[in-house]
């Protein structure tokens, strides 16, 4: 596939008729427009070309720019933001090594485990059994034989207690509080969108599987809430106001989250990444300095990388993506996220 058509993706429905892409009307927009519509109604769909076009752009946007932030980060993580400075002055450039000792344009756990639950979600399509808790476990099962090159210790766990007796929902558990449920969320968001009931539910079944914590579960609901709008809000000036409405929601049912000022922690601790996510993302004018400026804190620079990189993706779309960094993107991955990411739209957007 070319660069172009890797960035573009197809301008016509994918599989599923002429309905396939169709944009559809954010339900805060649908409700507004009916005084007694709910926030599950049906939403209202579009059938415009460009409707079609921009949603495709701009959650190709959230899940390259998700491995973009991945592969920067990882260079990174576990260094403190002194000795980033110290070695780089600024580190802007994907050059693999780190800890984990990456080729150049190689990602992480936090985009490859996106990648089992999205095949997760489409191959419950093709069962007939969409959003099956069973079949997000045995993809996350099948990750770990697979040998990936990290995974977070409460993913582990969870995969293991899955292995072990079958569970796909651990207990609720004052460990659980990583930041590994929200960073694979994203196929979820892309797969319901229009449809908040379903965020919700799928996100927490997939969260449960390894981690069932409060903190957990709301920045995993309140991302993925902001990706809806990014994704469904055609106009940028609204966008980022609903976006940053839901986030001082967050804030104000948790408080820990608290983002301004912005206490500089950015560790996988979902309170600490959630801050430096946030912070980064509203402070941020493009996608570059969004996605530099998290990494360059250092810590779990790989997922907070990743998590800006979606949203700031979700927000400017893959035309706005550095070539610098799409370039040195390991092109299977790349193949892999597009491919993807037609199909979950496709699954979103079926009758
Ligand atoms: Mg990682």
């Amino acid at each position: 596939m070319s660069e172009s058509s890797l960035i573009a993706g197809p301008t016509e429905p994918v599989g599923r008729g002429s309905m396939a892409l169709a944009m559809t009307l954010p339900p805060w927009r649908a409700a507004s427009r009916s005084a007694g519509a709910s926030s599950t109604a049906a939403p209202v769909a579009s059938t415009t070309t460009m409707g079609r076009a921009r949603l495709f752009d701009h959650a190709l946007g959230a899940y390259l720019g998700l491995a973009i932030g991945d592969a920067l980060g990882a260079t990174v993580e576990f260094m403190t933001k002194r000795e980033i400075a110290q070695r780089y002055g600024v580190f802007r450039d994907i050059t693999g090594g780190g800890w984990l000792k990456l080729k150049p344009g190689q990602v992480t756990d936090d985009t490859t485990m996106c990648l089992a639950l999205g095949d997760a979600l489409l191959q419950g399509q093709r069962l007939g059994r969409p959003f099956d808790p069973q079949l997000m476990a045995e993809a996350f099962a099948a990750w770990w034989k697979g040998r990936p090159v990290d995974c977070g210790n409460t993913c582990r766990r969870g995969i293991m207690r899955f292995l072990n007796d079958g569970s796909i929902a651990g207990p609720p558990s004052d460990g659980d509080g990583g930041n590994g449920a929200l960073m694979r969320n994203l196929p979820v968001a892309l797969a319901s969108i229009g449809r908040p009931d379903l965020l919700h539910s799928a996100s927490l079944a997939q969260a449960h599987i390894t981690h069932h914590h409060p903190l957990s579960d709301a920045a995993t609901l309140s991302v993925g809430a902001m990706l809806h709008v990014l994704l469904g809000e055609p106009e940028p000036a609204l966008a980022l106001p609903a976006c940053r409405a839901i986030a001082d929601a967050l804030v104000a049912r948790h408080p820990p989250m608290r983002f301004v000022p912005y206490p500089g922690r950015a560790s996988a601790y979902v309170v600490d990444t959630v801050q430096t996510v946030l912070h980064h993302f509203f402070a941020a004018n493009d996608f570059e300095s969004a996605v530099v400026g998290a990494v360059n804190q250092g810590d779990d620079a790989d997922t907070t990388g990743a998590l800006v990189g979606m949203l700031a993706g979700a927000r400017f779309g893959a035309q706005a993506l550095p070539r610098r960094w799409l370039n040195k993107l390991d092109h299977q991955t790349r193949l892999l996220i597009t491919e993807q990411t037609a199909g979950l739209l496709a699954l979103a957007l079926a009758p």
